[in-house]
């Protein structure tokens, strides 16, 4: 009895904050998704600049996504997004809403932006997209590490070389699947092996990237087969259609990316090994210019690429939708958030990464308590 009276009075403090139940995370990336769609849907002023090019159908694209408000307009163009995932989870970055989330990075480009997601800082080498890997340990490299996983159990899929590089310091820490990339015999199956040569042949919009589908339809054959505790999928073509000023293509990529979130979603809760205990990440890379003239690019001199948001669902995130207002997030943050999820301490990471974000947890503020329970 008197051993039982002091274990309870040891655990106290923990169960203030409830028991932690994810066991398993999901990051998904949209390259160079802008906040003034993820929030307002479709914008008027780049819609009347597509209209003036003979390529794009503006027309269409007005039918199917535009309506009278924000709220209307962001519900037509990502319906999983704010129908299912924003009342159950938090989302963050809405400046109308007082909730800013910025890229710390000096470049705002992509392999800056991934880098800084999965190592927790902007890192001052990275400064183009480069095909290299750079020295920092990442959150994934981190998570093998600590919690003692099988290479497989952590995996990284995407449509573009610059995913797997960002992922990790060395090439074979844990699953990693470039952007043509086969399937090792060990790890596939005949159906991934089709996926595979399936996306070989389908042309990529610039000759780096491959079509999103396969590559999505792969990550999901993956996911079933060796269920890995860590997954980063990266979608590339949302910025490949703004880099081609086609915002009527890039509204219907949303629309699409949208859909896959949302199987994704429904088979982590349909699968008894991810059902109720899993957390899902969302967040982009960089955001882009707020004009007709330039939301097409981003970097450093385009005022807006900074700008990006970040949206988490699982069953440690309250209810809370939209947040705000609230501190400035920054993209650096999504690691420790990562680590915090699986009860790790996030100043082992990296003592210089941002700190984990508190909304997620439903806290204005990471509290003083929260931070002695990082090992929860
Ligand atoms: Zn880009």
């Amino acid at each position: 009895m008197f051993r039982i009276v002091i274990l309870l009075g040891f655990l106290a403090p923990v169960a203030a904050f409830g028991q932690r139940q994810t066991e398993n995370v999901i990051l998904v990336t949209l390259d160079g998704v802008r906040v003034q769609e993820i929030f307002a849907g479709m914008d008027q002023a780049i819609a009347e600049h597509s209209a003036t090019d003979e390529y794009s159908d503006i027309a269409l694209a007005r039918e199917r996504y535009w309506r009278d408000s924000a709220v209307e307009r962001r519900e037509a163009l990502m319906p999983f997004f704010w129908k299912t995932l924003a009342p159950q989870g938090v989302v963050l970055g809405n400046p109308e809403r007082g909730s800013r989330v910025l890229v710390r990075n000096k470049i705002k480009w992509s392999s800056p932006g991934y880098v800084e997601i999965m190592t927790g800082a902007a890192q001052a080498e990275v400064v183009d997209n480069s095909e290299r890997r750079y020295a920092h340990k990442t959150v994934a490299e981190f998570l093998v590490s600590e919690l003692n996983l099988a290479k497989t159990q952590v995996a990284q899929f995407g449509s573009w070389d610059g995913f797997k590089l960002a992922a990790s310091s060395t090439d074979d820490a844990f699953f990693m699947n470039g952007a043509y990339e086969a399937i090792p015999p060990a790890l596939s199956t005949p159906e991934m092996d089709t996926l595979v040569a399936l996306r070989a042949d389908i042309q990529g919009l610039w000759e780096e990237g491959s079509n999103d589908v396969p590559t999505f339809r792969l990550a999901q054959h993956y996911l079933a087969r060796h269920q890995p505790r860590f997954l980063w999928f990266g979608f590339g073509q949302t910025d490949d259609w703004s880099h081609a000023d086609r915002y009527d293509r890039l509204l219907e990529c949303l629309h699409l990316t949208d859909r896959f979130l949302s199987e994704l979603w429904s088979t982590l809760q349909s699968d008894d090994f991810y059902k109720g205990k899993t957390t899902m990440v969302i967040t982009t890379d960089h955001g882009r210019g707020r004009g007709a003239a330039d939301w097409q690019e981003h970097d450093e001199s385009i005022p807006g690429s900074g700008d990006i948001w970040i949206a988490v669902i699982g069953p440690d995130t309250p209810a809370t939708g939209e947040a705000g207002p609230l501190p400035t997030v920054y993209q650096g943050d999504v690691a420790a958030t990562i680590v915090q999820l699986f009860g790790l301490d996030p100043g082992e990471f990296n003592p210089d990464a941002g700190p984990p974000i508190a909304a997620v947890w439903g806290e204005a503020e990471m509290s003083d308590a929260r931070k002695k329970s990082y090992k929860q």
